[in-house]
């Protein structure tokens, strides 16, 4: 969603600026725009409605200066088109401000500038804080911009050129992304590491309601008050190249492909044999804390949430506390009770995703502990929680999740884990399920090469007018997640529900073209799963079995490895991955950005 770059250096900014917009890319937008600067006199600026390579065609040759921002706009207040597209001026054409995020106040604070006399060239919402700054009289630019914030109520991420300050960027951030890249006398502001990682890894994340002045040799953050933060750089662990496509045709099927080694990652220096446990260095959670947990209650939106059904049920399996999961957009919402014998965790590909950090922020506010599982090391919820779990998928650009999905669902297994041989999971019980977690890689492999196979059913089903997914208990967490791929890439139409509640309602949809996908593993299970195959039979719908052997009453079966009960999930989510992949792919979608979505929603 929406993206901004920022560049001040020695060198020329419009290249670098026009590069990191180009990694902003994946995440989706309909417009761009540059401003640059770095010497006193007018800024100058180009923008441009569609892609970003048509926006570096609009520009003119020499467009040389050492100080820039760029911005990748995702439309909220006005159509996307040139006028409206961001960097947005003030009056004299002296101060230029990109913005992420929405002004809620912006039709007030519009008025009260028309009314001045001021002249709005645009319909955003973004553009007024161009002209608060431009027409503030204080004596910094730092100042300046903290008085336009003050009367703007919203969220943002904004960073801002002043012709009169050539020496500087100033970004501020409430809710919305903005990252530093500090380099050797050059440094970078972004709002995704993805723009900054070709030229540096140390990186500065603000938290909300900070700001920061960027110099090319320097760099200082403080609060929107003025009081100076501590901002020490954190090293990005992901490789520039871990952005390329690496041969793959998308994004997705990319990141599909690179589950083995992803798990491993969240494995690798973890386990502890001696103790048949595994250690969690960021949980900040002792022994005696972890007993007095009474309750675990997940938050997350999309698929971190269905990962957090997963978590959920592995916790109350390994660690024996009861334990729900619940969306963060949801919970944010509705005056929660908050308990203090209650853990929460916050879960977020990005650690930026809004409705999740704002209930973060609620919870902490009403002193409740709160742990993250994120990906993203150093971001928002990374920061605002009091510990935590990183997933260590690596990257993901594709917009649906994936391989972040699966490391999430590992890394609640690890957590089940820690918590469970903290209170009463026997040794033997321990050492079972690591045995298992080891032994995922090389499933997850075996499933992957099984990958021509479900193409072929996929186009079997690639037809169908909606689809069902039911799974029980351990299995209806896959089948939701399983849906909301096939809806977010295919488009067609699905439904998940818990297989127990079919014949309670949703079986009224089967038909031959409502085809049901059905998640039936080995476990106590089994029986009353095929009982309910039976059902779907017996109305003459089509059926898809994921399952550990192979299943009669089914119309196709993919056979999945077994590994221990409890990790049955992680396993049997991947194939139907591949499935909604492919039933995209059938149906000609645009796989990596399905349409009206976003990668990480940083907006409400
Ligand atoms: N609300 C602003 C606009 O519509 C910014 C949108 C964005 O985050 O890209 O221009």
């Amino acid at each position: 969603m929406c993206g901004i770059v920022g560049y001040i250096g020695k060198r020329d900014a419009a290249p670098l600026l026009l590069e990191g917009l180009q990694r902003l890319e994946y995440r989706g937008y309909d417009s761009a725009g540059i401003a640059v600067g770095g010497r006193p006199g007018a800024l100058r600026s180009v923008k441009s409605k569609g892609r970003v390579r048509e926006l570096q065609a609009k520009l003119p040759k020499r467009f040389a200066g050492t100080t820039g921002i760029a911005h990748t706009r995702w439309a909220t207040h006005g159509a996307p088109n040139d006028e409206n597209a961001h960097p947005h001026l003030d009056g004299e054409g002296k101060v230029a401000v990109v913005h992420n995020g929405i002004i809620d106040n912006a039709p007030e604070l519009r008025a009260r500038l028309t009314a001045e006399g001021v002249l709005l060239a645009s319909e955003t919402d973004s553009e007024v804080l161009a002209h608060l700054i431009g027409r503030s009289t204080a004596e910094t630019l730092e100042e300046r911009v903290r008085g336009a914030l003050r009367l703007v109520e919203g969220t943002y991420g904004i960073a801002v050129l002043h012709s009169d300050f050539p020496d500087r960027i100033v970004v501020a951030r409430n809710g919305s992304p903005v990252v530093l890249g500090i380099a050797d006398k050059e440094m970078f502001v972004s709002s995704d590491v993805a723009a900054l990682v070709s030229h540096t890894r140390q990186v500065v994340t603000l938290g909300d309601g900070e700001m920061a002045t960027v110099q090319a040799g320097d760099y200082r953050t403080y609060t929107t008050e003025g009081d100076r933060t501590s901002a020490a750089p954190t090293t990005v662990e992901w490789e520039p190249e871990s952005y390329d496509m690496g041969g793959h045709d998308t994004y997705m099927h990319k990141e599909i492909s690179e589950q083995a080694e992803a798990v491993d990652r969240v494995l690798r220096g973890r386990i502890d044999d001696r103790f048949a446990t595994v250690r969690l260095g960021g949980l900040s959670l002792d022994a005696r804390e972890a007993r007095g947990v009474r309750r675990v209650k997940i938050l997350g939106c999309g698929s971190a949430y269905y990962s957090g059904q997963i978590g959920a049920q592995l916790i109350e399996e390994l660690a024996r506390v009861p334990a729900d999961a619940e969306p963060a957009s949801e919970f944010r919402y509705r005056n929660a009770v908050v308990d203090p014998d209650t853990l929460y965790i916050a879960v977020s590909q990005s650690g930026e995703t809004y409705d999740t950090l704002a209930a973060v922020q609620e919870l902490k506010r009403k002193g409740a502990r709160v742990l993250g599982v994120v990906n993203v090391v150093g971001s928002a919820i990374a920061r605002e929680t009091d510990g935590g779990i990183y997933v260590h998928a690596g990257p993901e650009v594709c917009v649906v999740s994936t391989k972040c999905f699966t490391n999430t669902a590992v890394a609640f297994a690890l957590f089940a884990l820690h918590l469970g041989r903290i209170r009463d999971l026997s040794v033997a019980d321990g050492r079972r399920i690591l045995a298992g977690l080891r032994r995922l890689p090389e499933q997850i492999a075996e499933v992957l090469r099984g990958e021509r196979e479900i193409a072929a059913i996929a186009a079997d089903y690639a037809d169908a007018r909606s689809m069902m997914f039911v799974g029980r208990v351990r299995g209806y967490p896959v089948a939701r997640e399983a849906a909301q791929k096939l809806k977010e890439v295919s488009y067609i139409h699905a439904e998940a529900y818990p297989a127990s509640e079919l014949k309670h309602g949703p079986l009224a949809l089967i038909e031959p073209e409502v085809p049901t996908v059905a998640i039936v593993p080995d476990d106590d299970l089994l029986e009353k799963n095929r009982a309910t195959l039976e059902e779907i039979k017996a109305r003459k719908g089509r059926i898809l079995a994921v399952a550990h052997q192979e299943q009669e009453r089914a119309d196709h079966t993919i056979l999945v490895p077994r590994n221990e009960v409890e990790l049955d999930p992680i396993l049997m989510g991947i194939p139907l991955q591949l499935l909604a992949y492919h039933t995209a792919l059938a149906l000609g979608r645009d796989i990596d950005k399905p349409r009206n979505l976003a990668k990480s929603v940083t907006v409400e």
